[in-house]
C-alpha cells in the first residue's frame, strides 16, 4: 500500500507531548514535559460547568459560540486592554486555541504563501502552516535571552509574506515581547500588508515587572490583527478545549467559514462556563499569576541547584534549561532516556526548531505543578547525572 499520510505532513505523525507523556506513564515519572496544570481551575467555573450538563446544554451549541461567551470575550478584552469588540461579528469560539491557529491558517493563506515565525515555535504552527500549502519563515530566538535578532526576522519577509504567526507570552521560553520588539513585528507586517496572528494563550501568566501587551492594542494594529486565546491555561482547564480568536468582522468570518468545517461547533456545556470564569474578578487573575510565580521561583532555584543554566521566564509556565551540565549532548536523546533514567519527563526544545543547533542541549520543563511535584522533580534532576 502506499503510504497513507500526505506528504505535506511527513514528520508530523506523533507530536513531543503525547510522545513524552506516554514515557512517563510507562516509568511513573515526574512529568515536566507536557504543559498542564495537576490542579483544578476556579471552583465556580466548575460548578457551572455541572450546572449547564444538568440545564440539558448538551446539544450544538450555536455555530459561532454561545451568547454569553462571545459577550465574556468582549467584555474581558475590554476590561483589561480596552479593545472594543461587537460580540456578534468580531469573536468566535472555537476548540481550544489549537482550532482557531488551525481555522486561522487555513482561512487567510493560499498555498505558495508565506508565514513569518519566530522559532522555537509551538508546534501546531509548523503542522498547520504545512497543512495550508504555506511556507514557513523563521527568525530564531536564542538562549539564554531571546531577544528578538532584528536582521533575521527582516530577512524573513518577502513579497510573499501573507502572515506573521506570533506568539506571546511565548511557548517555550516563556519571553514575553517587550513594546519594541512589537513595534518591529507590526511595522514589518504593516510594510509587507500581512496579517498578524498573535497567540496570547498565556496572556495572564505574566511575572514580576512584566507586562503582556496584546498585539491588536498597538497603533494601526487592530484592522489587520486576529487574536487567539483559550480557556485552558488561565484558568487551568487543558481538557476543556474552550478557545477563541477575535478581531476585524470580515477576517473572523473568513475563519469562520473554515471552522465550521473542522468541528462545526464544539465544548457545549463548558461554553458558559468559561464565560463565568472570564467574569471574576481581577484579583482572581492576579491570583493565578501570583501561585504560577511562586512555582516559577521553585523550580528555577531547584534547576540552578541542579547545577543547570536556565533562562528566568517572564511569562507562560514553561522554563528552558541547558542540561549539558548533566552529561547531555543531544536533547532530544536526553529525554528519551530522562523518565526511565531519573523518573522525570521533560521536552526537547530542538523539536520546535529549524535551526537544531540552536538548541541542542536545551530543555523544557512545566511548572504547573504542585510544590511538592517540582521539589520532587527537582531531586530526581539533581541524581541524574549522566555516568
Ligand atoms: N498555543 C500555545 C502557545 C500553546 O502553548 C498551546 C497549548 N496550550 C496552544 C496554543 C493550544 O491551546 P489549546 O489547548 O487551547 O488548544
Ligand atoms: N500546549 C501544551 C504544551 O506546550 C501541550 C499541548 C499538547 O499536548 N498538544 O505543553
Amino acid at each position: 500500500m502506499p503510504s497513507p499520510l500526505v506528504r505535506r505532513m511527513a514528520g508530523f505523525d506523533a507530536t513531543i507531548f503525547a510522545e513524552m507523556t506516554a514515557l512517563a506513564t510507562r516509568h511513573g515519572a515526574v512529568n515536566l514535559g507536557q504543559g498542564f496544570p495537576d490542579t483544578d481551575g476556579p471552583r465556580v467555573m466548575l460548578e457551572a460547568a455541572k450546572a449547564a450538563i444538568d440545564a440539558g446544554r448538551n446539544q450544538y451549541p450555536p455555530g459561532p459560540g454561545v451568547p454569553e461567551l462571545l459577550e465574556a470575550v468582549a467584555a474581558h478584552q475590554r476590561r483589561f486592554y480596552g479593545l472594543e469588540l461587537d460580540p456578534g461579528s468580531q469573536v468566535l469560539v472555537t476548540v481550544g486555541a489549537t482550532e482557531a491557529i488551525a481555522a486561522t491558517v487555513l482561512a487567510l493563506c493560499e498555498p505558495g504563501d508565506e508565514v513569518v515565525t519566530f522559532e522555537p515555535y509551538y508546534d501546531s504552527y509548523a503542522a498547520t502552516i504545512a497543512l495550508a500549502g504555506a511556507v514557513r519563515r523563521t527568525s530564531v530566538l536564542r538562549f539564554p535571552d531571546f531577544t528578538v535578532d532584528e536582521a533575521s526576522l527582516r530577512a524573513a519577509f518577502s513579497p510573499r509574506t501573507r502572515m506573521v504567526l506570533l506568539n506571546t507570552p511565548h511557548n517555550p521560553t516563556g519571553k514575553v515581547f517587550s513594546r519594541e520588539e512589537l513595534e518591529l513585528v507590526c511595522g514589518l507586517a504593516r510594510e509587507h500588508d500581512a496579517w498578524v496572528v498573535t497567540d496570547e494563550v498565556y496572556e495572564h501568566l505574566v511575572f514580576g515587572g512584566s507586562t503582556h501587551l496584546p498585539v491588536a492594542t498597538l497603533p494601526g494594529m487592530s484592522e489587520r490583527t486576529l487574536t487567539i486565546s483559550s480557556a485552558g491555561k488561565t484558568f487551568s482547564a487543558t481538557g476543556w478545549k474552550v478557545g477563541w480568536v477575535s478581531g476585524p468582522p470580515e477576517a473572523v468570518a473568513a475563519v469562520r467559514a473554515v471552522k465550521q468545517f473542522l468541528t462545526f461547533v464544539g465544548s457545549g456545556p463548558f461554553q458558559p462556563a468559561v464565560a463565568v470564569a472570564l467574569g471574576l474578578p481581577d484579583e482572581a487573575y492576579a491570583g493565578i499569576a501570583a501561585s504560577l510565580e511562586g512555582k516559577r521561583d521553585l523550580l528555577v532555584a531547584g534547576l540552578h541547584k541542579a547545577g543547570l543554566r536556565v533562562s528566568v521566564p517572564q511569562g507562560t509556565y514553561f522554563v528552558i534549561a541547558d542540561v549539558a551540565p548533566l552529561g547531555a549532548v543531544d536533547a532530544l536523546e536526553f529525554c528519551r532516556e530522562l523518565p526511565a533514567r531519573a523518573g522525570v519527563a521533560g521536552v526537547p526544545v530542538s523539536v520546535f526548531h529549524d535551526d537544531k543547533e540552536a538548541a541542542v542541549t536545551l530543555v523544557r520543563f512545566a511548572f504547573c505543578k504542585r510544590d511538592e511535584v517540582l521539589l520532587e522533580a527537582v531531586r530526581r534532576l539533581e541524581g541524574a547525572r549522566l555516568a
